[in-house]
């Protein structure tokens, strides 16, 4: 059963800017800063015999430095990027976003795509309004339209898991396993992005998907508002 649905989600905003952070902050560790106070130290204990040692030394951290940046990057590659979600999120469920009083949030999340047609009408519409929106996608559609998934990503939204198969029966370990494992591996192998951001198919919390995500330390995003789009009949061109 397939569906449109339009959420309003504060988390994703917030999510998107963490993850945005996250790769700031990520850069910021991987290159080399100076520490002004180390220097200085180093500096006023120097003296002649000292130099070759240093000059070896200096060299020797710059090969490490080098051998670690390789590593963070081939790591990086390998898991590729996640979205760099709070402690408290990973393994949660997240129903609404607590908002301090006045404060005024909203975020919009796509589900069941990517399809021909309405998710590049939505992609349109989102860039030309300067917005950015989370897109839940189906394993299955991503493997049909990656050009779409490919889309969502390059425009700078975010995308996550809405399992294989969108389907709502019941799931042992090794069936949720299935659906949610492979619909990440596929996202990572089309976009580069491993996410770990997952909606249940009709918000199931109780079938073995949630379970198995929560387990796997994804963060179980809901929806605090539903625009019931997928209530209304289709569009007959
Ligand atoms: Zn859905």
């Amino acid at each position: 059963m397939k569906k449109n649905e339009l959420f309003l989600r504060p988390e994703g905003i917030l999510i998107a800017l963490l993850a945005l952070c996250g790769v700031f902050s990520l850069a910021f560790m991987i290159l080399p800063r100076p520490n002004p106070s180390k220097a200085k130290i180093r500096q006023s204990s120097i003296n002649v015999k000292d130099v070759a040692a240093n000059v070896g030394t200096q060299q020797q951290i710059e090969k490490l430095k080098a051998a670690m940046l390789t590593s963070w990057q081939q790591e990086a590659h390998k898991k590729g990027l996640s979205y760099a979600i709070p402690l408290r999120f990973q393994g949660a469920i997240v129903n609404a976003a607590k908002l301090t009083k006045g404060e005024k949030v909203i975020a919009l999340t796509f589900d069941d795509g990517p399809w021909p047609q309405t998710t590049e009408q939505v992609l349109d519409i989102l860039k030309s309004n300067n917005i950015k929106g989370t897109f839940f996608v189906v394993g299955q559609n991503l493997k049909n339209y990656p050009k779409l998934g490919k889309q969502i990503v390059s425009q700078g939204h975010v995308i996550a898991n809405h399992t294989w198969h969108h389907w709502y029966h019941s799931f042992n370990p090794q069936a949720a396993a299935f659906e949610i494992d492979r619909t990440t591996d596929l996202i990572y192998q089309i976009t580069g992005v491993k996410t770990n951001l997952f909606r249940p198919p009709g918000g199931n919390l109780h079938n073995g998907l949630a379970a198995y995500a929560k387990g796997q330390k994804y963060t179980v995003v809901m929806w605090s508002a539903d625009s019931i789009d997928y209530k209304l009949p289709t569009y007959q061109s």
